[in-house]
């Protein structure tokens, strides 16, 4: 499409607006009511431009093939003159705060020769501050509805709107009443559109973002999904964190973590020196009297018990680089497959069960397929609240058009817009699998084509799959057979359908086995490899669990997933290295603390994971601590698990690091130090180093880009990744073995990574889970997240996201409450076969009734007391989302 500005010819795709084409000829155009993000609104007035002879607002109007546009004359300067001069005559001189420095409106008016004389409101409108990172200054609102539909369209909260008639319309949650009580989520999307200051957050230097003295584009350390995010610095602190609107994933988006939850950083409680445990106490000591300890405890155990005495767990909230160093510290300098972190406890059956299936250990395509995908079958995932990034995107994409199953026990955000809502009973999941494949086969929706071709194993699946008609599904799930039956058709019937999944699939006695019966699905329907949807995608947990176990601090698997087992792969690694490498595979996190119970582990190096917290068997985890002779400690804060080491190592924290994260669908992207860390804290990578220095070892890699260099050479999978390509391209996914060539963010096109090339489809039967309720423990307990906090707590907690949810509770439905005599807001205590936790009731039907939920962000609360023994056969992921437990109104001491 040609168009004409002002005599510059410009060439436009379909759809283009008038304002498009004003921008691409380098006309400048006040935009007060537009954000590139948003449905344009046309309610400003300030955009004018004349076409065919009418004064139009560019922003709401369309371009066509050969439309000549007048943006420069006088009289249509004059005329946006005259509409932002309307706008700013309601508003209090402040407005203007700040000239070509100061916030948009400001600019504009600069641009324009407007001064603060021309702003003549009153005010009096009042502010809400009573929220602790959104304020509203209601006399500043000029009504531009930028704010709501930032709220609904990209983040799909619908919390907003504004109320009050004429000069008086002002933004407001929809709820009425304060900002805290709404039903915002903090995202900070509403702040960052605001183009004049009404909606501001607390933090930033008198003078605005202007007085900020650094700018550091990192990647946010809490969840997988790998926001990329601008760090805006002042006098040693943050002043504020925002969303990169080229962040490949999060698209100028975040959520109230990456957004807001920094103030941990400057918590009077991170630890700034050593500590080492004298007499039973912790003090504090130099650096060279902790390493000196480490390494005298080091080479006492190694004399104790040989090199498997010693067992590190890495950490997913670590660098890759340091993932990278801490594995090749366990297994060059003490001689031990002994590593692992912590995808042990979440998607080791993702890993396990999609290497089995497709042959690579992660999703299967790109994120960004999901705007491609006609049909999203979401299952044990809550990503509105764990990954909020991901649920804003998903829910647009339902908005626009998509279908949505949802397969949760609970109803989850997004169940909300689902078109089926499965409701398995926790521990199902295999049975509801292999029902909604007995349906696609039954009803012929799968793809013969693409398994004649593509697939090995329908005979086997088609023979188990008999044994799963919908009655009898029915039966074992819970799922009424007719809801079963309409999934299946939704998913069979779409073109282009997509799987994502998260922790409700992975978290279980039969893990693996969920994992291989869902991807039966994709295969059945020919939905993935093919280039033309969206396959299979695990929500990774933590910001780096993907990247952790990408970089071998696994105890069976090398850097890229190269077996330990394997000769060759050993041969190469060593041959990096310049040592020979243990050959038999190490222990697993839940062998780790079984050996240090029975006295043969004696020494334990914990990274970055508070393990007393979010292990299962929460009361088994802190005797194996104390029936281990050392235990070493990397960490931010005192956690409960800092509280049982003997020696403590101050830790930076992720906004202070330099390396790289790997997010959920395989994309490396850089994290760049915005600080320095507090006091004498040093990063994992140099305390790696200093520990390996203090027994005498040199690990090489100087730099964390050294580090990364060096990984490719021992991973084929990286060896196209450099710090310096991310620099400059931003995100690159693996397999990247090519610096020349991009990296494959669809997988699988021609053929499937497993031995034959093709998928593989498995017969896995359901089994029953490990738990089941009896009359003394009556009830199913699943645990999982919440969306203002993160894990264990211990970052979140130490920021105002405290004020937003301050502790955990306990959601029952009305029914199961009733039971009880229980009401909202009641103590409770909760028992189970293994411990005891005291939690807030929170009655909601959003959970079934016989189930109740909660997250175990605080520690006092002691959720994973709770939790089983109980593990994914195949991997020994812990079952956390079955654990059978009871009520007792009150908080009851007594066990
Ligand atoms: Fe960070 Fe995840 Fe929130 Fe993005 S969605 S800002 S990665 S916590």
């Amino acid at each position: 499409m040609r168009v004409d500005v002002d005599g510059v010819i410009v060439h436009l795709a379909e759809g283009a607006s008038l304002l498009e084409a004003a921008r691409l000829a380098g006309a400048e155009l006040p935009t007060l009511c537009h954000d590139d993000r948003l449905t344009p609104a046309g309610s400003c007035r300030t955009c004018l431009v004349r076409s065919g002879g009418n004064v139009v607002a560019a922003c709401v109007t369309p371009a066509a093939d050969g439309t000549v546009v007048e943006v420069a004359a006088d009289e249509l300067r004059a005329l946006r003159r005259d509409a932002v001069e309307l706008i700013v005559s309601a508003l209090p001189p402040r407005a203007l705060d700040g000239g070509a420095e100061g916030g948009e409106l400001a600019r504009v008016c600069h641009e324009l020769g407007i001064t603060p004389d021309g702003a003549r409101g009153r005010g009096g409108r009042g502010r809400d501050d009573s929220h602790p990172y959104v304020h509203l200054d209601r006399d500043l609102c000029i009504a531009c509805g930028r704010c709501v539909r930032m709220c609904a369209e990209v983040q799909g909260t619908f919390a907003l709107t504004l109320t009050g008639r004429g000069a008086d319309t002002v933004v407001a949650p929809g709820t009425g009443g304060p900002w805290a009580d709404s039903d915002c989520v903090s995202c900070g999307g509403c702040v960052d559109t605001c183009p004049t200051g009404a909606l501001t957050e607390p933090g930033l230097p008198a003078g605005g973002r202007a007085r900020i003295s650094g700018r550091t584009r990192t990647t946010c350390g809490y969840c997988g999904v790998g926001c990329s995010l601008e760090v805006l610095t002042h006098d040693g602190e943050v002043a504020a964190i925002l969303p990169d609107h080229d962040g490949p994933v999060n698209q100028g988006h975040a959520c109230v973590k990456g957004r807001f939850a920094h103030g941990f950083l400057h918590s009077p409680e991170r630890l700034t020196r050593p500590l080492l445990r004298r007499d039973g106490r912790l003090e504090p000591v130099s650096w060279s009297e902790a390493l000196g300890h480490v390494a005298r405890g080091l080479r006492a155990a190694l004399a104790e018990g040989g090199p498997d005495a010693v067992a590190a767990i890495s950490s997913a909230r670590a660098t890759n680089e340091e993932n990278y160093l801490i594995q090749k510290f366990m297994r060059v300098a003490v001689g031990t497959n002994n590593v692992d972190n912590c995808s042990r406890l979440c998607h080791a059956p993702s890993a396990a069960g999609l290497t089995a299936a497709f042959g690579l250990s992660g999703g299967t395509d790109s994120f960004d397929d999901v705007e491609r995908a006609d049909c999203l079958l979401l299952v044990g995932a809550n990503p509105v609240e764990a990954h909020p990034v991901v649920g804003a995107r998903l829910l647009q994409r339902v908005l626009r058009g998509a279908s949505l199953i949802v397969a949760d026990p609970r109803a989850v955000g997004l169940a909300l817009h689902a078109d089926v809502h499965l409701r398995p009973r926790p521990g199902s999941n295999v049975a509801l699998f292999n029902g909604l494949a007995h349906v696609l086969l039954a009803e012929g929706l799968i793809d013969d084509d693409f398994l004649r071709r593509r697939a090995a194993g329908l005979p086997e699946l088609a023979t188990l799959l008999a044994g799963y008609p919908p009655d009898r599904v029915s039966v074992l799930t819970g799922v009424p057979a007719e809801d079963l039956l309409a999934a299946a058709r939704l998913y069979g019937r779409s073109e282009r359908p997509a799987i994502v999944y998260g922790l409700g699939v992975t978290e279980h006695l039969h893990g693996t086995d969920g994992v291989r019966a869902l991807t039966n699905l994709a295969i059945l329907r020919g939905a993935v490899g093919t280039g033309r949807g969206f396959g299979v995608n695990p929500l990774r947990g933590q910001n780096n669990v993907q990247g952790a176990s990408d970089m071998g601090a696994l105890p069976d698997l090398l850097p890229g997933y190269a077996k330990v087992a394997d000769p060759a792969a050993r041969a190469r690694a060593a041959d990096v290295w310049g040592t020979p490498l243990p050959d038999r595979p190490g222990m697993r996190i839940p062998e780790m603390f079984a050996a240090a119970r029975a006295g043969t582990l004696r020494a334990l190096w914990i990274v970055g994971e508070d393990v007393c917290v979010t292990d299962p068997d929460a009361t088994r985890v802190a005797e194996a601590l104390e029936a281990c002779p050392m235990v070493v400690c990397q960490e931010l804060f005192l956690s409960e698990t800092a509280r049982r080491a003997d020696v403590v190592l101050p830790a930076a924290a992720w906004l202070e690091k330099d390396g790289t994260f790997v997010n959920f669908d395989r994309r490396f992207q850089r994290v760049r130090p915005a600080l320095d860390p507090p006091g004498e804290a040093r990063t994992d990578f140099a305390i790696v180093h200093a520990l390996a220095s203090a027994l005498g070892v040199d690990l090489g890699c100087r730099t964390p880009a050294e580090t990364l260099a060096e990984c490719g050479r021992v991973a084929p999978l990286f060896a196209g990744i450099s710090h310096e390509r991310l620099d400059r391209e931003g995100a690159v996914p693996w397999p990247c073995p090519d610096p020349g060539r991009p990296g494959e963010a669809s997988l699988y096109r021609e053929r499937f990574a497993t031995p034959d090339g093709l998928a593989h489809l498995a017969a896995c039967p359901y089994l029953p889970p490990g738990e089941t309720p009896d009359d003394r423990y009556p009830l199913i307990l699943v645990t999982g997240r919440r969306w203002a906090h993160y894990n264990s707590g211990n970052m979140t907690r130490r920021t105002a996201n405290l004020g937003l949810e301050a502790a955990d509770r306990l959601d029952l439905h009305p029914a199961d409450a009733a039971r009880y005599g229980l009401g909202e807001g009641d103590p409770v205590t909760v028992r189970s076969r293994h411990g005891r936790a005291t939690l807030i009731t929170h009655l909601s039907d959003d959970v079934a009734p016989g189930q109740v939920f909660c997250a175990f962000h605080f520690p006092a609360a002691g959720v994973n007391t709770l939790t089983s023994g109980h593990a994914d056969t195949v991997t020994s992921c812990p079952e956390y989302k079955v654990t059978a437990v009871r009520l007792i109104p009150g908080w009851d001491e007594a066990m």
